[in-house]
């Protein structure tokens, strides 16, 4: 049995979306200063890294992180390998080998080479889901997607992708590194904060080999 981390390490060099505010960790107090303690204040968008997006980031009468089935985010999923896709549309996944009855797909592309190298500067031309390739995951019954980079969408269309696959009651994740993973079936344990109300939340991912 092998153990994947597919999250990303949160720390000030992760990229975050445009306009988003940076990632801060400031010490409160320091052993080194003379302090009994060390104690960190962090400041960040609950989108940062390795998070889920929960409905209510696109409807506003969406479910929010609390109220999210944690069953969704712990079992069987198939990761599909597509090192050559630009965008990820409706008849690339119409061509791809994945599983019946999967339920929980994760993606790695292009992108997760990214993460291997130490990508520290955002990226507009990640790999992304069309919209109609977010229809086919609604049509096949899919619960959960997950992609390896900071959205679902692409850059400059962001709303049609999220809204079908929110409104459809999918579990998104975000900011996944997929590059030590091969394609092929795992068990999934991806458990984002407990947080209150909000619409999405960091949250560590680990795929265990079966
Ligand atoms: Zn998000």
């Amino acid at each position: 049995m092998h153990t994947y981390d597919i999250s990303l390490t949160v720390s000030p060099a992760l990229p975050v979306w445009p306009g988003d505010p940076p990632i801060e960790f400031t010490p409160l107090s320091q052993i080194a200063k003379g302090d009994d303690a060390n104690v960190t204040h962090m400041s960040m968008c609950v989108h940062v890294g390795t998070h889920i997006d929960a409905p209510l980031h696109f409807l506003a009468d969406g479910r929010a992180v609390h109220e999210i089935d944690l069953r969704l985010l712990m079992g069987r999923v198939f990761v599909l390998n597509l090192p050559d896709v630009d965008v990820i549309t409706g008849d690339v996944l119409r061509e791809a080998e994945i599983p019946p009855r999967t339920r929980r797909l994760l993606f790695k592309t292009r992108n997760s080479a990214w993460w291997a190298a130490g990508h520290t500067t955002f990226r507009e031309d990640y790999v992304a889901l069309s919209a109609d390739a977010a229809e086919y995951l609604v049509g096949r019954g899919v619960k959960v997607v997950g992609v390896d980079y900071l959205s679902v969408a692409p850059f400059h269309d962001t709303v049609p992708t999220h809204r079908i696959l929110l409104g459809a009651g999918i579990v998104v994740i975000e900011g996944l590194n997929l590059s030590a993973v091969s394609e092929g079936r795992y068990t999934l344990y991806c458990l984002p904060l407990k947080l209150l109300g909000t619409d999405g939340a960091p949250a560590r991912a680990v795929l265990v080999g079966v």
